[in-house]
This record gives structure tokens, C-alpha cells and sequence, in this order.
């Protein structure tokens, strides 16, 4: 499969719009020339990119493939039915729907179609490393239900069993969460089911960030122990941006119900066409060598930063990210991240679990090696970029010095073409 190509033709763009156009190039290079560690970003391959960027966005097809409320559904009802099966192939699920306009999207659809407003849920806290829409205040989750939020131990900074056990039994929630944005362990699936089934609560399984480890068996499957798995597309699966959920059998109608028309109108056919392309790449072997390869690189990147003596939350990873506490080199990582995307490696500035300094300039950053693996990185360009946070964390006030190590990152990497850019 080769996902390197010349870029897709703007010329019809640049003649209506250069504006758009203009700035559609320069993020173009600056995608080619930065080591990009943001642990949700991937480059999605020049096929995914053509999917995506086609008639199909044209069409309405508001229901389901041969349920539709518009004629003239011919082909795309052909195109969803491909996405449909291929997801169901990739993970063994019962039932998808993959007409989630996002990750987001997929998440209160699987709420309004399983629970009642009010219902109580049990999911894990954002500053513990789990997302907006499992029950976070400021997000409709936390207000259109009533959340309770389990984080991680103190100590160990792993999943908390007991916490959840505890709070389970508590509460009585109507639905329990597990999945996360900032976790580098492998979670215990089994162990959330066995806990929502002591409470007689549903489990639903958010494998946003690790869908591509999922799909290339890098991390235990949650499909066989959830009533519905949601997801994204466009992290380690490397697809357009999308989403969505695999439910069981039982959980179909309610869900298909509560995403259209419940919560959406039309589909996104594009971008569904695109999603269908990404699971045709993730069922080949290139793609389970290239979920292993994320893995040993954040392993390498991990073990480099240590030696560094950054420290990491959990102390490591096992699967695609790293909460990373830099607070020992003095600093926080509002301001490391700040620096770092000055020399060419931008990431995110995180907080770590129990942080003490504040959200604009917390503990930690979070780095993840999807996209670099995607470039076909290694262990030993992971190595060459630990060095690069450490020296920026050394000449973290000398611009001069960021702006001669952003100029080595992007000699470096022009040697690792990136899929669906130019080199
Ligand atoms: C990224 C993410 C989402 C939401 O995805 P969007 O596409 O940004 O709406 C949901 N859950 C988890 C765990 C995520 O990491």
C-alpha cells in the first residue's frame, strides 16, 4: 500500500480563492517540516484524502443504506454499506453506524439512545485523563446527566479498580465509561464489565485514541465486553475526521434512532467514503507492522526522555502516548510546549494527575507517536527528538537557538516523507 503521493491539485482553488489557497499550502509544508507529537493528530493517506474530497459531498441521505428518505441513493447507499461492513470485519462488532459527525457527536448519541436525561453516569475525569463528554461539567454530558467521576491512584497513577468498584456500588449508575485521552496503559475491559455487571449498569467503551492499536490487535479489544464502542476516525485509525460506534445486536435500533434523527440530519457521505477507505488500510498487514511500530516508538521516546530525567506519569507507556512530568527541569508545560513548537515539535501542554499548578501552565505535556510512525520514524529518530525537547528545555529563552534546532527538524524531516504530502 503506498500511502506516498504527490499532493492533491488546489489549482482550481487557487484560482477562486488564493486566500484559502495560500494558507492551505503553507499548513501543507508546515505539517511536512514539524515533528508532529500531538498524540489525537496522523497524516491520513493521498486515498483517504481523494475519498474525502469528492462529489460525494454533494449528496443528502438522511436514514440508512435502502431506508433513505431521498431517491437517487444508488451508490451511496453502496458506499456506507463498504464502511459498514469493513468496520464490522476490523473489529468483530454486531452492529455500526458510522455516520457520527465526530468522536464527540458518537458519544452523546450512544447517551441519548441508551439513557434518560438525568440517568446517572459513571465515567472518568478529564484531569485524570479522560474526555470532555464523559460526564465533565462544562460539557451538555455533565449537565443534560448526573455525573460521578473516577480518576487514577495517587500514587501509581493507574486506573483506580477500587475507586470504580467503590463509586459504583455508591451511585448505581445507569451506565459506566471507561476510555480516555491522556492514559498510557492498557485498559482492563474486563474489569470495567465485571463491575458494570455487579451494578446492573451498560458499559460503553470510548477507544477514541486507540481505535488503530484495536484494529491491529496493539490493545485488547473492548467490542466483546461493551454494549456500544465509540470511536473517531482520524487518530490511530488515520482516517478523515469522523466517527463511530459498534454496539451489539440489541443496542441497534435505539442507537441508529438516536444518531439520525435524533441528534443529525444528512450524512456525511465524503467523509463516510473516507472512512471506508481507512478501514480497507487497516486490514492489511503493512497496517498491523505500523501499530506495532507506534508502540515501540513510544516505548524508545519514553525510555529517551527518562534517561533525560523528564518522569513520566505511570512510569512509561504501553501503547501510543506519554504524560510527560517536566516540572523537574524547572519549568512548566504550558511554557515547554510553547518552546518546543518554536523549534519545530509541537505537542500539547497537559495537566498531570492531582496537578498543582494551573491549567494554562500545568505539569506536563502529552506527546504520542502516531504521526511520526506514520513518517516511518524509529527508535532512533525517537531518540534524536528526546534530544531535541532536552535541549529546548535547556535554551527554553534563547530564540535564536529554538529557531537553529526548528532548522534541524526540518532537514530531518524531509527525509521521512509524510503520506498524502509532498516531499
Ligand atoms: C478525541 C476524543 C473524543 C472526541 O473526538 P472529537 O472528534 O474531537 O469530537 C472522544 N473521546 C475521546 C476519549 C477522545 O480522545
Amino acid at each position: 500500500m503506498n500511502i506516498h503521493h504527490p499532493p492533491l491539485s488546489i489549482a482550481a482553488l487557487a484560482a477562486t480563492d488564493p486566500e484559502i489557497a495560500r494558507l492551505v499550502e503553507a499548513e501543507t509544508a508546515y505539517q511536512r517540516d514539524q515533528v508532529r507529537l500531538i498524540a489525537s493528530e496522523n497524516y491520513a493517506s493521498r486515498a483517504v484524502m481523494e475519498a474525502a474530497a469528492t462529489v460525494l459531498m454533494n449528496k443528502y441521505a438522511e436514514g440508512y443504506p435502502h431506508k433513505r428518505y431521498y431517491e437517487g441513493q444508488l451508490f451511496v447507499d453502496q458506499v456506507e454499506e463498504l464502511a459498514q461492513t469493513r468496520a464490522k470485519d476490523v473489529f468483530g462488532a454486531d452492529h455500526v453506524n458510522v455516520q457520527p459527525h465526530s468522536g464527540s457527536p458518537a458519544n452523546l448519541a450512544v447517551y441519548t439512545a441508551l439513557l434518560n436525561p438525568g440517568d446517572t453516569i459513571l465515567g472518568m475525569s478529564l484531569p485524570a485523563g479522560g474526555h470532555l463528554t464523559h460526564g465533565w461539567k462544562v460539557s451538555a454530558t455533565g449537565r443534560f446527566w448526573n455525573a460521578v467521576q473516577y480518576g487514577v491512584h495517587p500514587e501509581t497513577h493507574l486506573i483506580d479498580m477500587d475507586e470504580v468498584r467503590r463509586l459504583a456500588h455508591e451511585h448505581k449508575p445507569k451506565m459506566l465509561i471507561c476510555g480516555a485521552s491522556a492514559y498510557p496503559r492498557i485498559i482492563d475491559f474486563a474489569a470495567f464489565k465485571a463491575i458494570a455487571d455487579e451494578v446492573g449498569a451498560l458499559l460503553l467503551v470510548d477507544m477514541a485514541h486507540i481505535a488503530g492499536l484495536v484494529a491491529a490487535g496493539e490493545h485488547p479489544s473492548p467490542v466483546p465486553f461493551a454494549d456500544a464502542v465509540t470511536t473517531t476516525t482520524h487518530k490511530t485509525l488515520r482516517g478523515p475526521r469522523g466517527g463511530m460506534i459498534l454496539s451489539k445486536k440489541k443496542h441497534q435500533k435505539a442507537i441508529d434512532r438516536a444518531v439520525f434523527p435524533g441528534l443529525q440530519g444528512g450524512p456525511h457521505l465524503h467523509a463516510i467514503a473516507g472512512i471506508a477507505v481507512a478501514l480497507r488500510e487497516a486490514q492489511q498487514a503493512e497496517f498491523k507492522t505500523y501499530a506495532k511500530a507506534i508502540r515501540e516508538n513510544a516505548k524508545a521516546l519514553g525510555e529517551a526522555l527518562v534517561a533525560c530525567d523528564f518522569s513520566l506519569t505511570t512510569g512509561g507507556t504501553d501503547n501510543h502516548l506519554m504524560v510527560v512530568d517536566v516540572t523537574r527541569r524547572g519549568m512548566g508545560g504550558g511554557r515547554l510546549a510553547k518552546a518546543l513548537a518554536q523549534a519545530g515539535i509541537v505537542c500539547n501542554m497537559n495537566s498531570i494527575p492531582f496537578d498543582t499548578r494551573p491549567p494554562a501552565d500545568p505539569s506536563g505535556i502529552r506527546i504520542g507517536t502516531p504521526a511520526v510512525t506514520s513518517r516511518g520514524m524509529g527508535p532512533a529518530e525517537m531518540r534524536t527528538i528526546a534530544g531535541w525537547i532536552d535541549d529546548v528545555t535547556r535554551h527554553i529563552d534563547d530564540d535564536r537557538r529554538l529557531a537553529a534546532i526548528a532548522e534541524d527538524v526540518k532537514v530531518f524531516c524531509r527525509r521521512f516523507p509524510a503520506p498524502g504530502i509532498p516531499a
